[in-house]
């Protein structure tokens, strides 16, 4: 699966590639990462992407035409390339986002900086638009690497053991229940019995109740929608 990072900022995003679970899926040639800078699209003589808001109001916002260039040749390379932008109004991002768009071939990111992106851009090319939340960043970098990293653990191999996607929060409507790892008492405190004596019917009864009450604890709204 490929990913395009179409951002003024790459090297704020390649960092983030050269470690652990994702570097090994493209060492494995499961994923590939290119970026396209709008910036080598400008026609300005000064490479200039950005101008005053038309109608006035405060900051800068991208101009369309290094976007409309960068993208067209973005769809000239790969036209079954799907266009996600990035923008804090839009719907949020979710699990079953990440797990259907695990099945494109190539998904290009268009972050936004300033004030964000001429409309118009969007209105042309944009194929799905997301945010991660109701906070505002200062660019669409970080959303980027979110969504990649959610969708990418969903592609077939990149994770070692896929077993563990199928019992992850938010793959059922209950969260995963608590986990603990070795040894089983420190400082004193004790992982559950039932967790150690290596009953697999027991340890399964009492982990859906840890996760019925992590769910009422949690996410109150999905645990009455698990209950009915
Ligand atoms: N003026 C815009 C507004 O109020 O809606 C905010 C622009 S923000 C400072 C600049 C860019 O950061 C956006 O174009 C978008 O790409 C990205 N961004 C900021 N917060 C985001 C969020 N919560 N989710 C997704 N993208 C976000």
């Amino acid at each position: 699966m490929k990913f395009t990072f179409v951002t003024l900022f790459s090297n704020i995003v390649e960092g983030y590639f050269n470690d652990s679970i994702l570097k090994r899926a493209i060492e494995k040639n499961l994923l590939s990462i290119t970026y396209l800078d709008p910036r080598e699209f400008s026609n300005n003589k000064h490479s200039k992407v950005d101008d005053t808001a038309v109608g006035g109001g405060a900051g800068m916002v991208m101009n369309p035409q290094p976007l409309f260039d960068a993208l067209d040749s973005l769809r000239k390379q790969d036209e079954d390339v799907h266009i996600v932008f990035l923008t804090p109004v839009a719907k949020q991002f979710k699990q079953n986002d990440a797990k259907r768009l695990a099945k494109k071939t190539h998904i290009a990111f268009v972050s936004g900086r300033y004030e964000g992106i001429d409309e118009r851009v969007l209105e042309k090319y944009a194929d799905e638009v997301y945010s991660i939340g109701d906070y505002i960043l200062t660019g669409g970098e970080l959303p980027s690497l979110v969504m990649c990293d959610a969708i990418s653990r969903n592609v077939l191999g990149v994770l070692g053991n896929a077993e563990s996607l199928k019992i992850e929060s938010f793959e059922n409507e209950l969260l995963e229940a608590p986990s603990f790892s070795k040894p089983t008492s420190f400082n004193e405190i004790d992982v559950p019995k039932e967790y150690i004596k290596g009953n697999h019917s027991k340890i399964r009864t009492l982990k859906k109740s840890l996760s019925e009450c992590k769910t009422k604890f949690f996410r109150p709204e999905q645990f009455i929608k698990h209950s009915l």
